[in-house]
C-alpha cells in the first residue's frame, strides 16, 4: 500500500513495511529503494512524515537535521488538514481494534473494517444513525476545548426510559482515544495499546480530581498483560539487543509517546518529564553490525513489546520450571473418576508441558489420609511408592528421585501415570491431608519455584489446613453469609505468602460433590497468581464432565508460563495507583509479586488524580519482569496513552462501559468480603445512581429537577444493564439458595476474567437458532458466521423455537415445547420433543445442513474466547424441571427474577432515585 506520497519528490513512492514497522521509499523509475525518505528539496512540500525521518546511514550531522525537521513538523503542520488527510493508514490486521491512531482519518478507516461478528446492518443501519443525532441540550460540541489538532469528543445523550438495550452495543470497540496529533512519534497502528491488553474506564482523563469526582465515574486501568494469541493476532515484538532505554528518574521504559530532544541525543520521559540520554547502542543494528534505523525500533512503534533482559535484571539465572502434581486419591476422588481422568489427561499432555530447554521437572504426590510419594529412578522401569502417614512433620524420602526430569524420566512418569488409577481403585479411604501434601510439594520445589497443581475432591480434613463444613443453611441469604466467603483458616494465606516468596504458584482443580470450601482454598491461587477451577458434582462417567475437565486441565498444563515475575504499573506524574485487584501478592506499595503469570488473567488498578495534570496526555505503563519457561529473562512492557481534558462532557463521552463494569465487578467482590453481600449490591446501585445523577445535573437541561426521562450518554447506555447483570450474578445475587462454594467460585471468575470473558459472564449471549439466517453457522471471511445476539428477555423465546444461551462458563440449548419433529430430528436425531432428555449433552453431528450449522455455532462459541474454559452444553426443554430451567432463564437478565428487578423496573428505580436526590 502506497502511503504519504504527497510529501515525496516526484518519481518516488513509499510502501509500508510491516516487518520493520516503517516506510520503504522506492524510486519508481530505477527500482532503487531506501529506508530514509528521499530529499525533498526539489518539491515545495512539507517536511517528511512524523516518525520515519531519521535514518541509520547518515552521520550525526544529518541525523540532527532530520530530527529538527520533525520538530518543525510538530509545531507548524499540525493544523494542516490537507497534509494530514494525505497520510494514509498503514495496513492493519483486520481482526484487531487499535485505538488512538495518530493521524486523523485513520480511525474512520479502521471503523470500516469488519469486526469478528457480522454486524454491518448494525454499525451503519438506521438505528445507529439515530443515535448519532444530537439533542439540542446535549450538544456540548461548541464548549469543548480543542487543542493541538485533537478532535473533540462529541457527547450523545440517550433516554434510557424509551431506548431498550441492544446487546450488539457490547460488540463495539471502546470510545476512540483521541490524542493530540503530536503525541506519538510513530504512525504505526500498533503504537497505542489495544483494549485487549489495556483499557481504561475513561479515555479522556480529567486534569483535576475535582473534575473526576464531579463526573462520579470510576477511574481504573484494566490490564491483561498476558493475553493469549489467537490465530491471526499479531505477535508481540521481541527486542533482543538488550539495549533498554529507561528513564533515570521514574524507571519507565521508552515508548512511542516520548519526545526526542537535543538533536535526538536525548529523550524526554512523558511520565516524569525527565530528559534522558539515548543509550549508545540505540541506533546500532547488532544483528547486521551496521547503523540501524532508530525509527524502526519496535519499542518506538509498538505499545506492547517484550525485551530480552540483560543479566542485571536477574537475581539468579532463569530457573527451570518445576511442576508438582498433588492428586487426591481418597474414595471420593477415585469413585468420581477424577483420578483416572486426571492421570489420563496428564499422560496425554506430557508433550505439551513447556519443556523446550529439557530442564522441566515433574513430581507426583498422591494423598488421602497419608501421603504417597513416588520415587522414579531414571534407568529403572519401575517406580516405587513411599507412604508417609506422619502428617505433623512431613519428612521427604529420597528427594532426588521424587522430582524428576520430564525428558530423562519420561518412561517412569508414563508408567506411573498409567498405574495410579489401578493402585487406588479400591480405595475406601475417607479424608484428605491436603495441607501436609502441599507442604511436602512445597518442600520439593521451593528451592527453585514452579507450580503446585492441586487436584482435590474433598474437604481437607487432616493435618495443617484442615477445614470443617461451616455451612449453616440458615445463614444463607442473611447478612452473615459473607463470613462463609472469607477464608476459614489463616493457614492458607500464610502458606500462600511463603509460596509467593519462594516463587511457587498454586493452581486448584476442585471436584467435590459436597462442600469443599472453595472460598478458603481459592486463597492459594489468589495470593500466588494461580487459578482456581471448580467442577461441582464432577462425575467422569458422564462423558461431558470428563471432556470439560480434561480440556481445561490439559490447557492449563500446556500453558506457556512466565515465572518469577514482578509487575509494576507506572503512570504520568499527578496520577497515583491506589489499589490493585486480581491474583497476586502486593510485595511493596506498588510491586506485585507473581510466581507464575497465567495467560488471559485480568487485573484492575484504581487510579487517583493527586495533582493537577498539565500535560495534554498521560501514560500508563505496565512492566512485567519474568523468566520464560524457555529459560530467558524478559520484560514485557505495555503502554497506554490517553488524552487529558478539562471538559466534563469529554470525560463522559470517552467512558468505556465495559472497563467500568470490569472494575465494578472487582469492587463488588471486594465489598462482599469486607462488608456484606447486600452492601456490595447497594454500592453497585448507588454508583449507578450517582453517575446518572451527576450526568443529569451537569449535562442535561433538567438539571437537578424531576424529569420523566433518564438521560445518559450513548456510549454508556449498556452500563445499567451490565450492573443489573452483576446484581443477578451468582457471586452477588440476593438469594438464600446459592451454595457458598458456587458463590466463592463466581468471585474467582469475577476478579480474574478478562473483559472478553467477563462480559458474557454478566451479560450472556442469547441467539435464536431455528430462524437464524442461512449464512449463520457457515464459514465466512472471518470464520464461522454467528447469529446476531438478542436482548436478554424471555419475550424472545417462542414455543416452536431453538435458542442458545451462553455465559462463557455454561451454554444452554433451549428447546420450545412446540418445536416441530423435523427440527428435533435434524438437531438431536430423535423422533420427538418427548424423546429428548434434559441436562448435559453432546450434540450429534448429523448429515443435514442445520445440524452442521448449529454445531458450528456451538463450536465457535467455545473457541472464540481466550482462556482454557470449555463450557458445558445443557439441553433445556421448555418443560424442564425447575432448577435447570430457572438456571437457564436466570441468564435472561432483563426479566424479573425472584425478587430482583427486571430491566425496565431497574431503570425506573434508578430514575426515581436520581429524581429524588439532588446533586
Ligand atoms: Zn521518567
Amino acid at each position: 500500500m502506497a502511503s504519504n506520497n504527497n510529501q515525496l519528490p516526484p518519481g518516488w513512492t513509499a510502501e509500508w513495511n510491516p516487518e520493520n514497522q516503517c516506510y520503504l521509499f522506492i524510486e519508481t523509475a530505477t527500482g532503487h529503494s531506501q529506508w530514509e525518505p528521499p530529499a525533498t528539496s526539489q518539491a515545495p512540500s512539507p517536511p517528511p512524515p512524523v516518525s520515519h525521518a531519521g535514518g541509520g546511514g547518515g552521520g550525526l550531522q544529518s541525523k540532527r537535521r532530520q530530527y529538527a525537521a520533525k520538530a518543525a513538523y510538530n509545531d507548524d503542520y499540525t493544523d494542516n488538514s490537507g497534509y494530514m488527510s494525505g497520510l494514509q493508514q498503514p495496513p492493519a490486521p483486520q481482526q484487531l481494534f487499535t485505538p488512538g491512531l495518530a493521524g486523523s482519518g485513520q480511525f474512520a478507516s479502521q471503523q470500516n473494517q469488519q469486526p469478528h461478528y457480522p454486524q454491518p446492518d448494525y454499525i451503519n443501519g438506521p438505528a445507529y444513525q439515530q443515535q448519532q443525532q444530537m439533542g439540542a441540550m446535549t450538544d456540548q460540541f461548541s464548549q469543548m476545548g480543542v487543542n493541538q489538532g485533537q478532535r473533540p469528543y462529541a457527547l450523545h445523550t440517550t433516554n434510557l426510559m424509551d431506548k431498550p438495550p441492544d446487546p450488539r452495543e457490547l460488540l463495539r470497540p471502546p470510545p476512540e482515544i483521541r490524542l493530540p496529533s503530536n503525541a506519538c512519534i510513530s504512525d504505526s497502528p500498533f503504537a497505542n495499546a489495544d483494549p485487549s491488553y489495556h483499557r481504561c474506564t475513561i479515555n479522556a482523563i480529567p486534569t483535576t480530581s475535582a473534575l473526576l469526582s464531579k463526573s462520579k465515574l470510576p477511574f481504573a486501568l484494566v490490564s491483561t498483560p498476558y493475553r493469549s494469541l489467537k490465530e491471526g493476532d499479531p505477535p508481540v515484538p521481541l527486542i533482543t539487543d538488550t539495549v533498554i532505554a529507561r528513564c533515570r528518574r521514574c524507571r519507565s521504559y521508552i515508548n512511542p509517546f516520548v519526545q526526542f530532544v537535543d538533536g535526538g541525543n536525548r529523550w524526554r520521559c512523558t511520565i516524569c518529564n525527565m530528559s534522558n540520554e539515548v543509550p549508545q547502542m540505540f541506533d546500532w543494528d547488532q544483528e547486521r553490525n551496521q547503523a540501524g534505523n532508530r525509527w524502526a525500533r519496535a519499542e518506538l512503534n509498538h505499545s506492547v513489546v517484550e525485551y530480552v533482559a540483560p543479566t542485571e535484571y536477574m537475581v539468579r539465572p532463569p530457573q527451570p520450571v518445576f511442576y508438582c502434581f498433588l492428586i487426591d486419591v481418597s474414595h471420593a476422588a477415585v469413585s468420581s473418576g477424577m483420578v483416572a481422568t486426571a492421570c489420563r489427561t496428564l499422560l496425554e499432555s506430557l508433550d505439551r508441558i513447556p519443556n523446550d530447554d529439557k530442564r522441566t521437572k515433574v513430581a507426583i504426590i498422591c494423598f488421602d489420609v497419608a501421603l504417597h510419594f513416588f520415587s522414579m529412578t531414571p534407568g529403572s522401569t519401575e517406580s516405587s511408592m513411599l507412604v508417609v502417614s506422619d502428617l505433623d512433620d512431613v519428612f521427604m524420602p529420597k528427594p532426588t528421585d521424587l522430582l524428576v526430569n520430564l525428558t530423562e524420566a519420561r518412561t517412569q512418569i508414563e508408567g506411573l501415570l498409567g498405574r495410579i488409577g489401578d493402585m487406588f481403585q479400591d480405595s475406601h479411604t475417607i479424608g484428605s491431608a491436603l495441607g501436609p501434601a502441599m507442604q511436602a510439594g512445597y518442600k520439593l520445589i521451593s528451592a527453585v519455584g514452579g507450580k503446585l497443581i492441586v487436584l482435590s475432591a474433598s474437604l481437607p480434613s487432616l493435618g495443617e489446613g484442615s477445614l470443617k463444613n461451616r455451612v449453616d443453611p440458615k445463614i444463607l441469604g442473611t447478612s452473615k453469609e459473607s463470613s462463609l466467603l472469607q477464608p476459614a483458616s489463616s493457614f492458607y494465606k500464610t502458606f500462600a505468602i511463603d509460596c509467593s516468596r519462594s516463587q511457587v504458584s498454586v493452581d486448584m482443580f476442585l471436584t467435590s460433590a459436597t462442600y469443599q470450601d472453595v472460598a478458603t482454598l481459592a486463597c492459594l491461587p489468589h495470593y500466588t497468581s494461580g487459578q482456581t477451577y471448580f467442577y461441582p458434582a464432577f462425575n467422569a462417567s458422564k462423558p461431558e464432565d470428563a471432556i470439560k475437565f480434561a480440556h481445561e486441565f490439559g490447557e492449563v498444563i500446556a500453558m506457556p508460563i512466565m515465572v518469577e515475575a514482578v509487575m509494576r504499573v507506572r503512570a504520568t506524574k499527578g496520577l497515583r495507583l491506589s489499589s490493585f485487584h486480581g491474583n497476586f501478592f502486593v510485595r511493596s506499595t506498588d510491586l506485585l509479586a507473581m510466581p507464575a503469570v497465567p495467560n488471559d488473567q485480568s487485573y484492575a488498578i484504581e487510579i487517583q488524580i493527586e495533582d493537577t495534570i498539565t500535560s495534554p496526555f498521560v501514560l500508563m505503563q505496565t512492566a512485567i519482569l519474568h523468566s520464560t519457561c524457555t529459560g530467558e529473562r524478559r520484560i514485557r512492557v505495555i503502554t497506554l496513552a490517553l488524552p487529558t481534558t478539562t471538559n466534563l462532557s469529554e470525560v463522559y463521552a470517552s467512558a468505556d462501559q465495559i472497563a467500568i463494569a470490569t472494575y465494578l465487578a472487582n469492587k463488588a467482590v471486594e465489598r462482599s468480603l469486607s462488608h456484606k453481600l447486600e452492601d456490595a449490591r447497594e454500592a453497585l446501585v448507588n454508583k449507578m445512581v450517582e453517575v446518572l445523577g451527576a450526568y443529569k445535573s451537569t449535562m442535561t437541561a433538567a438539571g437537578s429537577g424531576a424529569s420523566a426521562q433518564l438521560s445518559f450518554c450513548d456510549n454508556m447506555r449498556m452500563l445499567p444493564l451490565l450492573i443489573l447483570g452483576l446484581l443477578k450474578n451468582v457471586g452477588v445475587r440476593q438469594s438464600s439458595h446459592i451454595q457458598p462454594d458456587l458463590r466463592a467460585y463466581a468471585h474467582c471468575l469475577l476478579t480474574t476474567l478478562p473483559a472478553q470473558l467477563l462480559v458474557p459472564y454478566i451479560h450472556p449471549n442469547f441467539y435464536s437458532l431455528h430462524d437464524m439466517p442461512q449464512e449463520c453457522g457457515t464459514v465466512g471471511e472471518h470464520g464461522i458466521i454467528m447469529p446476531e445476539p438478542l436482548p436478554l428477555s424471555s419475550e424472545r423465546l417462542v414455543r416452536h423455537g431453538l435458542f442458545l444461551i451462553d455465559d462463557g462458563q455454561s451454554m444452554f440449548l433451549w428447546v420450545g415445547q412446540d418445536a416441530v419433529p423435523q427440527l428435533i430430528m435434524d438437531v438431536f436425531d430423535l423422533p420427538s420433543f418427548e424423546a429428548l432428555r434434559n441436562g448435559k449433552a453432546t450434540l450429534p453431528l448429523l448429515e443435514n445442513p442445520f445440524s452442521q450449522r448449529v454445531n458450528a455455532v456451538i463450536a465457535k462459541t467455545r473457541e472464540m474466547r481466550r482462556g482454557p474454559y470449555y463450557p458445558h452444553l445443557y439441553v433445556v426443554k421448555q418443560d424442564a424441571p425447575g432448577e435447570l430451567r430457572l438456571w437457564a432463564l436466570s441468564c435472561l437478565i432483563q426479566d424479573r427474577s425472584d425478587i430482583i428487578w427486571s430491566y425496565p423496573q431497574f431503570v425506573d428505580h434508578l430514575k426515581g432515585k436520581v429524581n429524588g436526590t439532588s446533586y
